[in-house]
This record gives structure tokens, C-alpha cells and sequence, in this order.
């Protein structure tokens, strides 16, 4: 088989690796001269504690596998076990992660109560003020910013791989056919579309205005090296209140009881914070959905995520060396984890699974490989 895959972020990526895996030969053609997109700019983390019980935890449980396993033999992946902390201040934040922790799927996440000097143990960077900390065993982390250019090498090895970039597909011109704007024709036996967030142009062509994908906004920053290690991924309770996982009585007590920071509430935020390879921090987040999207990043966000990190490692901040805003696309019915459409012979769309597409990308692309009996 020969499939042609149109995006080189890590869906598009994820997609080539199994079509190549299985033997089949691939194009994969880029718009960019490499992907520039959601698949760069975001954390890297592979995030297992948040997600949902049921189908968005057993995909984000089956892709950390693949991501381990695809990390063996990728080295530049900068796979790692590194596990998260969210640490707690108050009692409402404490009963959440009770909660958390008595969910009948809380050994698959590896989800455990600590105190802060057992946090501590873990993650000797911490030593700002909280009183108990969630961990979640299940975690992990790649390096995004070079993640999906190791995956290239290593599919370019295997003689069935060709990149494109710096096409812009334009048109589907016939079954699994789709032209580029050299001109160019490529022809395979099944197209995948991995364009991410790029919603409008090709992609409403063929799967019309009604596409039930919303696209998100978030602003991100990053540090010069800490001078010391920081062990784990690390979230706030504010992460609480987005993810699906910590739904129930608690988690309303805590909305209802203790006010979110006017400037997180506004902007919609968490801490999400993890160590690059170099040192630096990547920490974030925002959540933008009205459009049209703000053009530039508004600071207090980043004066907001410095307090709350500075809380927590008792220590400044080092100098912020990077700010970016990245777009992911996102299913409307978020309880689905991705949209996957067939949008003409032999072409399949597969855009929209939000804030967790790098986490699950592995085992979406396992999926439609199986279901496309590749
Ligand atoms: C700031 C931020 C932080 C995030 N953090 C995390 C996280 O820590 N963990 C997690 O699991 N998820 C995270 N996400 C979500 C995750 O990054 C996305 O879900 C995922 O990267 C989407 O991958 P993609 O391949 O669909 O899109 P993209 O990475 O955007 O790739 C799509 C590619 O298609 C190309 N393209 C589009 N149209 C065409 C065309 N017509 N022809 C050719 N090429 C085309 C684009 O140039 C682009 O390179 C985050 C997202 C953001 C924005």
C-alpha cells in the first residue's frame, strides 16, 4: 500500500510511523519546510492524569506504551517516566485529590496521595509552601520542539518514507489523489489529512461549515536553564477545574468555595510546568476559544504563572527566555477524543483531539490504521 499523508505534526507523523511500521510506503507532505504547529509548541507532556475514565484514558494509556516503546528506539524523542506532582494548599484542593485517588481507575494512572515532604523526595526542587501533593506515577514527557524531526530520521531509515515539505496541498483531484501547489499529483491507496487546526480553506471544502471541531488558543512561555533539576512534571489545583478526570462532589465544592485567581479565571488557566532537556521550564497555560484570536500575548497571564511557580519552588524564576502562542483543534463534543470523517474516496480527515494530541496521537493513528486495515 502507499499512503499519502498531508500535515507533519505529530498526528500526520504518528500516521506515517504506523503505515511504515506495517510495511506500507509513505509520502508525507508539509506545507512548511518542517510542521511548525500545535505539535511544536506545546509542553510535551504525555499526560495520563487528567483524562476521563473510560475511552480517552484507555487511548492516552495505550499511546504512553507506544510513545515508551517508540522512544526506545528513538532516542531523540526524549522520552522519559518522569511522572507529575500537583501540589495542594488548601483543604478543598486536598478533598479533589481524595477523590481522585478512590476512582476506581486510579491504579492505572498511578495516582497516589503524598505528603509535601514525600513530594519533596521525588521532586527535591519543590520547596515552596503546600501541604500534600497528587502524584501521578502514569505521566511522561517528550521534547516537542524536536520531536517530530527524530521521528523523520528514524522513518527516513526505513527506505519506504519520503518527505515533502513546503507544499501546500490545494485539492483532492480523485480517489486517495490529492494535488499540490507545485502542481504536483500524488496518488496512493489511502490520504490521510493531519492538517490540525488549519480548519478553513481545503478542509471546509470537503467536510463542509458544519465540522464539529472548535479551535483553541494558548499562551505558553518558557525559562533559561533552572540550575537544578526539576524531577517531575508539575500541574496546580487550578488544573482541576479543566480536566475531566476530577469531576464529582469535590471538585464542585471547590469551584463553589474557593475563587480561582481573577487573572487565571479570566484567562481560563493552569499550571502546567515541565523541564526541557537544556533546563529551561516550559510553563503554561491559557485557554482562548472566542474569535478572532488575539494576535499578540497579553503579560499578566505570564506574571500570574511566575507567582504561582515561584509559590511552589520557593525560589525566582530564571530570566524568561521564550513567549509563544500555539492553536490546537479540538472536537465540540469534547468527550470524543478525535475526529476522524471520511471526506471523499479513499480520503480520511483526522483533526480535533485538543489539548491531548500529543499524548494520544500514537494509539489515534493505531486506530485508523486498524480500522483502514492497513
Ligand atoms: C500550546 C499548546 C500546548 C499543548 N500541550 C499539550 C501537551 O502537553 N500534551 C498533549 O497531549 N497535547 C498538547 N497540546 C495539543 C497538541 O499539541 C495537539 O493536539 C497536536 O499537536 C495536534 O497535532 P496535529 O498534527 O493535528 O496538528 P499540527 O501540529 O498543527 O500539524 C498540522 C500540520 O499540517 C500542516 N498543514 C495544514 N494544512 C496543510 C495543507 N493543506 N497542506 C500541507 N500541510 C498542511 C501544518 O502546516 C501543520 O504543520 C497542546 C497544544 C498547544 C497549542
Amino acid at each position: 500500500m502507499r499512503v499519502i499523508v498531508v500535515g507533519a505534526g505529530v498526528v500526520g507523523t504518528m500516521h506515517a510511523w504506523h503505515a511504515v511500521s506495517r510495511g506500507h510506503e509513505v509520502v508525507q507532505i508539509e506545507r512548511e519546510s518542517e510542521a511548525r504547529g500545535a505539535s511544536l509548541r506545546n509542553f510535551g507532556q504525555i499526560w495520563i492524569s487528567g483524562r476521563a475514565g473510560g475511552e480517552e484514558l484507555e487511548t492516552a494509556l495505550r499511546a504512553r506504551e507506544l510513545w515508551e516503546a517508540i522512544g526506545e528506539r528513538v532516542p531523540g524523542l526524549g522520552f522519559r517516566a518522569c511522572g507529575s506532582l500537583t501540589p495542594l494548599r488548601t483543604a478543598r484542593e486536598v478533598a479533589v485529590a481524595e477523590a481522585a485517588v478512590a476512582r476506581p481507575d486510579a491504579a492505572a494512572r498511578g495516582y497516589k496521595l503524598l505528603t509535601a515532604d514525600e513530594a519533596r523526595v521525588l521532586n527535591p526542587a519543590l520547596r515552596g509552601a503546600f501541604t500534600a501533593a497528587l502524584w501521578c506515577e502514569r505521566d511522561a514527557a517528550v521534547e516537542p520542539r524536536t520531536a517530530q524531526l527524530a521521528l523523520k530520521e528514524e522513518l527516513l531509515t526505513s527506505g519506504r518514507y519520503t518527505y515533502l515539505g513546503g507544499r501546500e496541498v490545494r485539492e483532492v483531484v480523485g480517489t486517495a489523489s490529492v494535488r499540490d501547489d507545485h502542481g504536483d499529483v500524488h496518488t496512493g491507496d489511502a490520504v490521510i489529512l493531519a492538517t490540525g487546526a488549519w480548519l478553513g480553506g481545503l478542509v471546509r471544502e470537503l467536510a463542509g461549515p458544519e465540522l464539529p471541531v472548535r479551535r483553541v488558543r494558548l499562551q505558553m512561555m518558557q525559562t533559561d536553564p533552572l540550575g537544578e533539576p526539576l524531577t517531575t512534571s508539575v500541574a496546580d489545583a487550578d488544573s482541576f477545574r479543566y480536566y475531566p478526570a476530577y469531576r464529582g462532589e469535590a471538585l464542585d465544592a471547590l469551584n463553589a468555595g474557593q475563587a480561582q485567581d481573577p487573572v487565571a479565571a479570566e484567562h481560563r488557566m493552569q499550571l502546567l510546568m515541565v523541564q526541557r532537556r537544556d533546563g529551561g521550564l516550559t510553563i503554561g497555560d491559557t485557554h482562548e476559544y472566542e474569535h478572532p484570536f488575539a494576535f499578540d500575548t497579553v503579560e499578566e497571564p505570564y506574571e500570574h504563572l511566575t507567582r504561582v511557580v515561584e509559590a511552589f519552588l520557593g525560589r525566582p524564576l530564571p530570566r524568561i527566555r521564550h513567549r509563544w502562542a500555539g492553536v490546537y483543534a479540538q472536537c465540540t463534543d469534547t468527550a470524543r477524543v478525535v475526529h476522524r470523517q471520511q471526506v471523499r474516496d479513499g480520503v480520511w480527515l483526522v483533526t480535533g483531539p485538543g489539548g491531548r494530541g500529543m499524548t494520544c496521537s500514537p494509539a489515534i493513528a493505531e486506530t485508523t490504521a486498524d480500522q483502514l486495515g492497513w
